[in-house]
């Protein structure tokens, strides 16, 4: 039987992470090999993704994760790629009232604790740096100053995959589809194809399809596919200016993209969906996303709608953090999974993380035991305060 001492299942950008952080940057010595159902990423949420990273969470280990994140950004280039086009125009999260602007006040202290560039801004200085939006009703903003903004996430999937594969990864068009157990370890990973490898460790880079690894293993993991649809539009008399990617109070997001924007916001209900459910949500252009975008700002009053497109979270339904790294109940299954809405801006270091538990036995950089499955069997959420 073929043999390989890594075998990662889901070949979008956090299984590309992983193979390039062993391969590329730790020169690792055994065989890797990167299985991927879809080449072509039609619904891996890498390709659907807006693409944003933010040093502007509530938790000190996303912010640092963030932070080794916009570095990687802004200094990667590989055989394939000659960098990322990182705009680096922040995020502006606003709060509508008191409670979310102390909630702004506690986390703006650990960002600036954590180095990151960020500052507060009270209405009239919102109003002053971004004169197209409305600022009534607001509390307070939010602004990343530098590090923060969005960039091409297939050009850092395929830097990622292509600096690997000149490394020594393997690629391999194919399926997992089950494995082999061997008391409390995967002995070999089956393919669609009908073959099956021998492993020493397996990565669950499976994206949404995350549960169902897990459960060949024996493990339950609450990880689900929850549908994002994404609005293109553009204005009739378009705001001016260096805009960031805004989050207003009600969670609508918005951000510049090619002569117009993107837009879209969590629904309510938020159902998990099938894994080959895509269609967008149309309705909740003219139902939600429009009224609140044009309440924020007379420039998204005449607006067109240009695309749409809908993709999917891989949702943690305990607390929408990221899962990774071993459970107890296998010894060679390696998690990175549950990434909800930042799984993007994270597969650099979580790639980094996950080549050090295969290489070191541990954390060697930064400490993501944080974000540990075994939280998910205690039920003890590490949840973000505010933005998924
Ligand atoms: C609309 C939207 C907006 C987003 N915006 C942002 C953002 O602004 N910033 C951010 O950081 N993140 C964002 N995200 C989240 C981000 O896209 C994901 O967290 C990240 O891309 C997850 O990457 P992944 O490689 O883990 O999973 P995926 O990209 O889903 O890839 C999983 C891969 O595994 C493959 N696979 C699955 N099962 C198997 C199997 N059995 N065998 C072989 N291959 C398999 C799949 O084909 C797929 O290619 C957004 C997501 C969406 C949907």
């Amino acid at each position: 039987m073929e043999t390989a001492d890594v075998v990662v299942i889901g070949g979008a950008v956090t299984g590309a992470s992983v193979a390039w952080h062993l391969k590329a940057a730790r020169r690792f010595w055994g065989r890797v090999v990167v299985l991927e159902r879809d080449p072509a990423y039609a619904k891996a949420s890498t390709a659907l993704a807006a693409s944003g990273i933010r040093h502007q969470f509530s938790n000190e280990t996303n912010i640092r994760i963030s932070q080794y994140g916009t570095d990687f950004i802004r200094e990667f280039r590989g055989p394939d790629c000659e960098g990322l086009s990182f705009r680096e125009n922040g995020y502006l999260i606003l709060a509508g009232d008191e409670a979310g602007a102390a909630a702004l006040r506690r986390n703006h202290a650990l960002q600036r604790a954590c180095g990151a560039d960020v500052a507060l801004l009270a209405p009239p200085e919102i109003a002053a740096r971004f004169p197209h939006l409305n600022v009534e009703g607001l509390a307070l903003g939010s602004l990343g100053l530098s590090g923060e903004g969005w960039f091409d996430n297939m050009a850092l999937l395929r830097g990622l995959r292509v600096g690997s594969q000149a490394a020594g990864a393997e690629w391999r068009r194919d399926e997992a589809v089950g494995v082999k157990m061997a008391g409390d370890r995967v002995a070999a990973v089956r393919l669609a194809s009908g073959a099956e490898i021998a492993c020493g460790h397996v990565v669950n880079a499976a994206g949404t399809r995350a549960a169902l690894v897990a459960g060949w293993a024996g493990i339950d993991l609450a990880v689900e596919p929850r549908k994002r649809t994404v609005f293109h539009f553009t204005c009739q008399t378009p705001p001016a200016g260096r805009l960031p990617l805004m989050i207003d109070a009600s969670r609508l997001w918005c951000r510049p993209e090619g002569e117009g924007f993107i837009a879209g916001i969590g629904p309510d209900p938020d159902p998990a969906v099938d894994h080959d459910d895509f269609e967008p949500r149309y309705a909740e252009f003219e139902e939600t996303v429009w009224p609140l975008l044009a309440a924020r700002s007379p420039a998204f009053e005449a607006i067109r709608l240009t695309g749409v497109w809908a993709g999917h979270y891989a949702w943690n339904t305990l607390d929408q953090n990221a899962v990774i790294g071993l459970h107890d109940a296998c010894a060679n299954l390696i998690f990175a999974n549950g990434f909800s809405g930042h799984g993007l801006q994270q597969a650099p270091a979580v790639g980094r993380g996950i080549a050090e538990l295969i290489m070191d036995g541990g954390y060697r950089t930064l400490d993501l035991s944080a974000l540990g499955i075994m939280r998910m069997e205690g039920g003890a959420p590490n949840a973000e305060a505010g933005i998924y």
